[in-house]
């Protein structure tokens, strides 16, 4: 199928042209026809599945009908809104929005938080016809009264999920009220739990349910491992797995702002190319880091779910949570920047004997159980061992296992498996026995990541091994 048969209009597909699209996805086969045909539509699409030109081709089509070319700020009322939960994912779908409109008279507005008000209050007095913001300061702007909807004819909330994780929900809910009644509604998200049908009932009139991967469901091209690990040597492994595969690009998933900074410094003293992504960056840190990602230049990107979620990541061979997350459907946001459109993908979980619940879990909503792939000299201690000598747990050179009982007698250091046995002890069965042989062929053959980073294309290529003895 082409874009021409789906009904767009030579200017957007001209845009798409100059994309470089040649076929829709299907999400966009099943998508255009219907938001074109003005029915509100319930979509259940991750990002990756090209939802975004999905939704923006037909809205800007709709828009474009009675496109307006002069020059006045009145003739350029705000006449499509579209929310997303954060600031990067707004910024994608304003980039979006334009690219795909550049052949139009239409003028698009971006609006989130963390940046001073006036340049968009600048933006908002010059005339919009589409505004993508994020709920907060959309709501600061409404208060300002610096944005007005009685002209709005189509909005569209892009990952629903994510806006109730964040606590956005009744933002959305003071954003609908201000809306004309009579519009076109679109949501998209890459779950449909309780609350989000009801949101929907609330914003959707007759929708037509649009669904491209089956809910809670996680691509087939994906291997996910776990390597079962205390939580104090983590860091350790994870620097060691990432010397095991030097050419490797990762994004790493942490819980929390300062556990993603420090890890990232750890990362750098360690000689590995890292940066972080989280919340307390500012929008220009946020935009640069992800840039040298996606160009290649950066090759660990070490992010929290909220500052990672949406993020167009292309070719992504690798995603390691460090931490698993506390939410079973995470895991597959998570794991979803890997294993695209048919591409190979690993998913590499380092998980400690506190976080199995959470693995247990995981393995509910996914349905199967991940295999467990110790790594030796990093495996977490068995009962017994929690309360001897601390031999697996001498940290020695970061991303090293520790082979020398010298090396354990100058760090004693207890690790939290010790100071926790019985947690340790309800864990997974960790009773491997200790080779201290087996640790030294890995460190014999494991290159020092000292040189800079050099991407290979297809990065997807690399993929196999990470971790593997
Ligand atoms: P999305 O799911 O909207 O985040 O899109 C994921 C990626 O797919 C983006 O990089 C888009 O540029 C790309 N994309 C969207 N539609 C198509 C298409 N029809 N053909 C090829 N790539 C596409």
């Amino acid at each position: 199928m082409s874009f021409a048969e789906l009904g767009l209009i030579p200017e957007l597909l001209q845009a798409v042209a100059d994309a470089g699209y040649t076929e829709p996805t299907p999400i966009q086969q099943q998508a255009i026809p219907v938001i074109l045909s003005g029915l509100d539509v319930m979509g259940g699409a991750q990002t990756g599945t090209g939802k975004t030109a999905g939704f923006t081709l037909p809205l800007l089509q709709r828009l474009a009908r009675h496109a307006n070319t002069s020059a006045s700020p009145a003739r350029h009322p705000v006449r499509a809104l579209i929310l997303a939960p954060t600031r990067e994912l707004a910024m994608q779908v304003f980039e979006s929005v334009a690219g795909y409109g550049c052949h139009l008279n239409l003028r698009a507005v971006c609006i989130y938080g963390g940046v001073d008000m006036n340049a968009q209050i600048q933006e908002l007095r010059r005339g919009a016809e589409i505004v993508i913001a994020t709920p907060g300061r959309l709501l600061d702007h409404v208060q300002q009264k610096t944005v007005h909807f009685s002209q709005v004819e189509v909005l569209v909330l892009d990952e629903a999920d994510r806006m109730l994780d964040m606590g956005f929900i009744p933002d959305i809910r003071r954003i609908l009220e201000l809306l004309p009644t009579q519009r076109q509604s679109l949501l998209f998200s890459a779950t449909f739990s309780e609350e989000i049908r009801k949101l929907a009932d609330r914003m959707l009139k007759n929708p037509k349910l649009i669904e491209v991967a089956r809910r809670n469901t996680v691509s087939e091209t994906i291997t996910h491992i776990v390597h079962p690990v205390s939580a104090g040597m983590k860091r350790n492994l994870l620097a060691f797995l990432l010397r095991n595969q030097p050419d490797m690009q990762v994004l790493v998933f942490v819980d929390t702002k300062i556990g993603c900074s420090r890890l990232s410094h750890f990362l750098t003293r360690n000689d590995v190319s890292a940066d972080a992504i989280h919340g307390d960056k500012t929008q220009q840190q946020r935009t640069e880091t992800l840039d040298a990602f996606k160009e290649g230049r950066l090759r660990v990107l070490v992010a929290t779910d909220v500052a990672a979620r949406g993020l167009d990541i292309d070719d992504l061979p690798c995603v390691i949570n460090y931490e698993l997350p506390h939410t079973a459907e995470d895991y597959i946001h998570r794991i979803g920047r890997t294993g695209r459109a048919g591409n190979k993908g690993r998913a590499v979980s380092l998980v400690s004997p506190e976080e199995k619940h959470w693995l247990a879990e995981i393995q509910k909503l996914i349905k199967f159980d991940i295999p467990l792939e110790p790594v030796p000299g990093f495996e977490p201690e068995t009962p017994e061992h929690a309360h001897g000598h601390g031999r697996h747990h001498a940290e020695t050179h970061a991303g090293r296992p520790s082979t020398s009982s010298k090396a354990a007698k100058r760090t004693p250091r207890p690790s939290r498996a010790a100071a926790t046995p019985k947690i340790a002890a309800d864990g997974f069965d960790f009773s491997k026995p200790y080779e201290p042989s087996s640790a030294k062929a890995i460190l014999q053959t494991t290159p020092h990541d000292r040189t800079p980073f050099k991407p290979q294309r297809p990065l997807a290529a690399l993929l196999g091994g990470l971790g593997k003895k």
